[in-house]
C-alpha cells in the first residue's frame, strides 16, 4: 500500500534549513493496522504528511497503491487524497457551520457525487461509527469522541484503501480515546490499511505493528523483529 524509500524532508534552507526526516525506508502492506511512534517533534506529522501526498520530500521516492507519487500529475494526487486515503487530525477538523451529516458529506460533494448518493452515504458513515442519532447535530453540540467520529466517517465515506490518522485520540478522554482505537480495530479488520501517529505509547500498543522514530529517523519496527514486512 506504501512504500517509502530513501526519503529525506529539510525545512528551509541555508542557516536556518532544519532536517526532519533523515533516510527514510518503510514499507507498509495491504490491510496492515500499523503505529507510528515518537515523541513530540521528531517528525510524525512530516512523515504523515509525505505518506499522505499532502507534500513532497526533498529526495526519495514515495509509492502509494502502486503509483510514484513524484511522476503522478496534480490531478492523479488531487484523485489519490480524495479517492485513496482518508484523513483524521488531532482536531476533528469539522466545519463548525455544518451539522454531522453535510460535514461528512463533504468529501463526495468534491467528488462530483450526487446528492441522492452523497446522502445515502453519508448516512451510513454515520452509522458505521454508532452516530446515526446525531446526524443533524453541529460539532459544538457534540463531544469531543463524537465529533471524532464524525472526522472518521468523513474519512470513510469515499470508501478509502488506507487511513491516515494524526493524533487521533491526543484532544481525547482516555474513554472517547478507546472507542476511537476500538474503531480503527473493526475498520483494520474489515480489511482497511491503517496507519495512526501517535507520541502515545499506551495508544501505539493497539497497533498490530510499531514503527518509532526518532529525531527523523526510523529506529525501531516490529515488523523486523517479526522478519515481516
Ligand atoms: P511531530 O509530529 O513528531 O511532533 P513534526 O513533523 O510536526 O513532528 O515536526 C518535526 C520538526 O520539524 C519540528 O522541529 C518542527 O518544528 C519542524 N517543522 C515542522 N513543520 C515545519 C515547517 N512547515 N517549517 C519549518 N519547520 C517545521
Ligand atoms: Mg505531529
Amino acid at each position: 500500500m506504501i512504500l517509502l524509500e530513501g526519503i529525506d524532508k529539510t525545512y528551509g534552507t541555508g542557516s536556518i534549513a532544519v532536517t526532519v526526516l533523515r533516510n527514510i525506508h518503510l514499507e507498509v502492506g495491504r490491510g496492515e493496522f500499523v503505529a507510528i511512534m515518537g515523541p513530540s517533534g521528531s517528525g510524525k506529522s512530516t512523515l504523515m504528511n509525505l505518506i499522505g501526498c499532502l507534500d513532497r520530500p526533498d529526495c526519495g521516492t514515495v509509492r502509494l497503491d502502486g503509483m510514484e507519487v513524484s511522476q503522478a500529475s496534480e490531478g492523479q494526487l488531487a484523485t489519490l487524497r480524495n479517492r485513496t486515503i482518508g484523513f483524521v487530525f488531532q482536531n476533528f477538523q469539522l466545519l463548525p457551520r455544518m451539522n454531522a451529516l453535510r460535514n461528512v458529506e463533504l468529501p463526495l460533494v468534491y467528488a462530483g457525487a450526487a446528492k441522492r448518493e452523497r446522502m445515502k452515504r453519508s448516512r451510513e458513515a454515520l452509522e458505521r461509527v454508532g452516530l446515526s442519532d446525531r446526524v443533524e447535530h453541529f460539532p459544538a453540540e457534540l463531544s469531543g469522541g463524537q465529533q471524532q467520529r464524525v472526522a472518521i466517517a468523513r474519512a470513510l465515506v469515499n470508501r478509502p484503501k488506507l487511513l491516515l490518522a494524526d493524533e487521533p485520540t491526543g484532544a481525547l478522554d482516555t474513554r472517547s480515546g478507546e472507542t476511537v482505537l476500538a474503531l480503527f480495530r473493526e475498520l483494520h479488520k474489515e480489511g482497511k490499511t491503517v496507519v495512526m501517529i501517535t507520541h502515545d505509547p499506551e495508544v501505539a500498543r493497539h497497533a498490530d505493528r510499531q514503527v518509532r522514530i526518532r529525531d527523523g529517523e526510523i529506529v525501531e519496527d516490529t515488523a523486523w523483529r517479526r522478519g515481516g514486512a
